[in-house]
């Protein structure tokens, strides 16, 4: 169920939780990847676009600076998703309780009700499903052999074509029921008849909750459904079926919230089993793959060393990145494991890095192994400076001798450094000018090629 949304919002989340520096650049393009995901689950451009403004203003405000910022971001992208999910509203149980099921032909209502059978039954209430569908003359038969597979009882009659006169016929015996579930009949779309029979069948029944039944898979022309519906009967809630088939469940969920509809269940198969409470928070929290918010804010401290943040932030502000950075980067990457965090760590070098081989990868994963041995070895005034070695052959010796690499993997390390620290200091252009194409392609090529990544 919306796997690629919930994967994308993964991915973004992590993004924003693994940046060191949250820049334009990294800003944009986790925007970028959260507007693909959220118009993909066909979610209203214009709260795509709300999201995404809200989203970079916090990122791109001053007085926030490193955890303080991500944390924000993250706030706002959980809180604002949970906003166009809309309210959440638990159906509470009464002493007796009757439930209409209304909505259009074949948007899930009597196999929904075998569901909600399914759900109440384990719960241990004594209920029963009656069948007022009469325009399709199979429907009937269908509620009878969901019931009877559940080993429920249900009322239906075949022959009877008025659907008042079924209920009133059956009504003495529903008294002895706590939860009663109707079925109703459908049309092609909301017509003038079909307003008027569940009007009278609700008269009639006076049900304590009325669903809307709609499916999934129309997207944000649930909007419009729901809205009539809402407007021609007295819905209490909606269930949404079929959000097992369609990447269009964002927009069915979203457009319910729009009209205030609630979203009380969602259906996510054909079995009785398939059906879930819904809760903005709860699905939200699954989309992201976290128990809750607060696990989210968690894992960005988990990530990242605040002080250690701050100060490299301040360093690379100031245009300062020493050989210690270096290799306090190539530590953290070490500890995420591979070397593409540290590309994706630059901003605007997350690009450059779909360029890059795995075989290329490992190299230089093995690289900076030495690399890290060696600044280990280096004295302050040499990490600081690091002409100095340039300057003094001996100097470079010795830290070989004494980190177990060779003079080469030396001049390598103060190659590559030189090559990062020229890069921190255009990203900061790019930031400022946006990367497009054309400088991606010329970075590629100036820096891609010679770090030989
Ligand atoms: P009704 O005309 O509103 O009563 O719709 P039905 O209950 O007869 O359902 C129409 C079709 O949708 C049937 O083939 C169901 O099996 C299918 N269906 C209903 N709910 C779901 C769901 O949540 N997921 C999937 N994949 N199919 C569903
Ligand atoms: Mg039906």
């Amino acid at each position: 169920m919306l796997d690629k949304l919930s994967s994308a919002l993964k991915k973004v989340t992590d993004k924003i939780a693994n940046a060191i520096f949250l820049d334009k650049a990294v800003v944009d393009s986790v925007v970028k990847e959260l507007q693909r995901a959220l118009i993909e689950a066909d979610v209203n451009v214009k709260l795509v676009l709300e999201i995404s403004n809200k989203i970079k203003q916090t990122a791109l405000d001053e007085r926030l600076q490193g955890l303080d910022k991500k944390e924000h971001i993250i706030k706002i992208l959980h809180d604002e998703l949970i906003a166009i999910l809309g309210e959440s509203r638990e159906i509470k149980l009464q002493k007796q309780n009757v439930f209409l099921l209304v909505g259009l032909y074949g948007s899930g209502k009597t196999t929904t009700i075998s569901k909600l059978a399914a759900y109440y039954g384990k719960r241990g209430h004594n209920l029963l499903p009656i069948g007022l569908d009469v325009h399709r003359p199979a429907a009937p038969e269908q509620l009878k052999q969901l019931c009877d597979k559940l080993n429920i009882p249900c009322f239906i009659n075949k022959e009877e074509k008025n659907p008042i006169k079924i209920f009133n016929e059956f009504k003495d015996e529903l008294k002895k029921y706590e939860l009663v579930i109707i079925d109703s009949a459908g049309r092609d779309a909301l017509s003038d008849d079909l307003i008027k029979e569940i009007k009278d069948i609700s008269k009639l029944t006076k049900p304590t909750e009325t669903f809307l039944v709609m499916t999934a898979d129309i997207g944000q022309t649930a909007k419009k459904q729901a809205q009539a519906f809402k407007d021609a009967c007295n819905i209490t809630g909606v269930i949404i079926t079929k959000m097992d088939s369609t990447a269009k469940a964002g927009g069915a969920l979203t457009a319910c919230a729009e009209v205030k509809a609630p979203v009380v269940f969602i259906g996510t198969g054909e079995k009785p089993q398939d059906l879930e409470t819904f809760d903005p928070e709860a699905f939200l929290s699954r989309l992201l793959g976290m128990g809750d918010l607060k696990s989210l804010m968690e894992k960005i401290h988990s990530v990242v060393d605040k002080d250690k943040i701050a100060e490299q932030q301040k360093r690379l502000e100031e245009g300062k990145f020493t050989l210690d950075d270096f290799a306090s980067q190539l530590d953290s990457m070490s500890q995420v494991g591979s070397m593409d965090k540290i590309m994706s760590m630059i901003p605007g070098l997350g690009n450059v890095k779909e360029k890059i081989t795995d075989d290329m990868m490992q190299q230089q994963e093995n690289k900076t192994k030495h690399w890290k041995a060696a600044i280990k070895s280096m004295t302050k005034a040499e990490k600081e400076n690091p002409e100095l070695l340039e300057k003094q052959t001996s100097r470079i010796q010795r830290i070989a001798k004494g980190s177990g690499t060779t003079t080469s993997d030396i001049r390598m390390l103060i190659k590559q450094f030189r090559m990062l620290n020229e890069m921190i200091k255009s990203q900061s252009q790019i930031a400022e000018k946006g990367l497009d194409q054309k400088t991606m392609m010329k970075f590629a090529k100036k820096f891609g090629r010679k770090m030989k990544f």
